[in-house]
């Protein structure tokens, strides 16, 4: 069983799929691990830590070569594959909707790609949520984007020369990413709010000491759809919502947004409009830029201005802190594939739950119902 990690390839890309630390644990599992040279360099990780830790490190067609299992961050392109074994397993991080283009080159290729944000949010799978240990890091540094970019504190200062006051930071959407914002907000001393569509976050955003802002009495407030997702709220809830949101925003200093909507386009909550409300100096990030933008005029890459207001549009922000999130991506591959691994075969064996959830392509062909239906 040979294990194969290429230098990730998309522009901009940080990150790593292995680190020392799992290479360790694969060889002791039993794999070969093969990674190619310079791989874990922009996350700090050199050559020689892998070499150490029992890998073989090579150029990508060495590593490539009779691979049964290729790990990534992002998807490798299917030319930089040529070498591994037919059917070879792809385990990464895939964007399956929006780049179905190259799931297509996987099938075609005959390889069996394995889509790691489709992983159920089941407990026993929670260690393996890509998902949630990159979102966890992006919403803290999100806080610390918006506090490079913010003129002036955020805690509340008393100084001779007199008193400096706490910024104002409204977060909305509290999953992963707004919890963590949440509480990155409120460790720098800010007076923090928060929404989200989902009724069970009230609890949460008030048990990080936060306030919660939310639209009462419209039909269909629960905002709950399947796995703990939000689903597309009715037109009365976004009125509603527009309106409850327009009379906050004008007095908040900060403002990070982070909703998503699994499959679609992210959902708009904030209008150039009431940008234009806010106060000059003002900070907002938008963390769903790159799934099509919560924020009016967010540009995925950019730092826009608006009405004197900054809108922070980052691209990948888990590569930001690249080697965090790679320690924690690394070990979401590790704990998935140990807990199939078969020791008498040597390989892992998925079961049906999470097989049929996570497999793209198989045999040639488009296999996954998120993306057949
Ligand atoms: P996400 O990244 O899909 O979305 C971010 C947040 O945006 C969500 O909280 C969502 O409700 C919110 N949102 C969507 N539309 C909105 C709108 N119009 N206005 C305001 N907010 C809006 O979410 P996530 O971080 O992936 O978390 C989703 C759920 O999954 C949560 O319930 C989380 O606790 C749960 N979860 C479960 C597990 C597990 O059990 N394994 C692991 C991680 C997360």
């Amino acid at each position: 069983m040979k294990i194969a990690i290429v230098r990730e390839q998309a522009e901009g890309e940080r990150r790593v799929a292995a680190t020392p630390e799992t290479v360790k644990k694969f060889k002791a599992l039993g794999a070969d691990v093969a990674i190619e040279a310079g791989a874990g360099l922009t996350a700090s990780i050199a050559d020689a830590d892998y070499a150490a830790a029992g890998a073989t490190v090579a150029d990508r067609a060495a590593t490539v070569g009779g691979a049964d299992i290729l790990l990534g961050v992002q998807g490798p392109s299917p030319d930089s594959l040529i070498g591994a074994k037919p059917g070879a397993w792809i385990v990464a991080g895939l964007n399956p909707f929006g780049d179905r283009a190259r799931v297509d080159a996987y099938a075609a290729a005959g390889y069996e790609a394995l889509a790691m944000e489709f992983m159920p949010r089941i407990t026993r799978a929670q260690s393996m949520d890509i998902l949630s240990s990159q979102s966890n890091l992006s919403g803290y540094k999100a806080v610390l984007d918006a506090a490079a970019e913010y003129g002036r504190a955020f805690p509340m200062m008393m100084t001779a020369a007199g008193t400096v006051s706490a910024a104002k930071v409204f977060v909305m959407g509290v999953g992963v990413a707004g919890l963590q914002a949440i509480a990155t907000a409120k460790r720098l001393g800010a007076q923090v709010s928060a929404t989200d569509v989902r009724a069970a976050t009230r609890e949460q955003i008030e048990s990080l000491g936060a306030k919660a802002i939310f639209v009462e009495k419209v039909a269909g407030i629960e905002g709950e759809g399947s796995g703990g997702y939000a689903t597309e709220m009715s037109e009365d809830y976004k009125a509603a919502q527009a309106e409850l949101v327009s009379g906050h925003i004008a007095k908040q200093d900060i403002v990070i947004t982070t909703a998503l909507i699994p499959g679609r386009p992210a959902p708009r909550l904030i209008s150039d409009a009431q940008i234009a409300t806010m106060k000059p100096g003002s900070v907002i990030v938008d963390l769903a830029v790159e799934q099509g933008g919560n924020v009016e005029g967010a540009v995925a890459g950019e730092v826009a201005e608006r009405h004197g207001v900054k809108i922070v549009g980052h691209r990948n922000v888990p590569s930001r802190l690249a080697a965090d999130t790679s320690a924690l991506f690394a070990r979401n591959l590790y704990n998935f594939l140990s807990a199939f691994w078969d020791k008498e075969r040597n390989a892992p064996v998925l079961d049906e739950e999470i097989g049929n959830a996570i497999r793209l392509t198989q045999g040639g062909k488009v296999v996954n119902e998120r993306l057949l239906g």
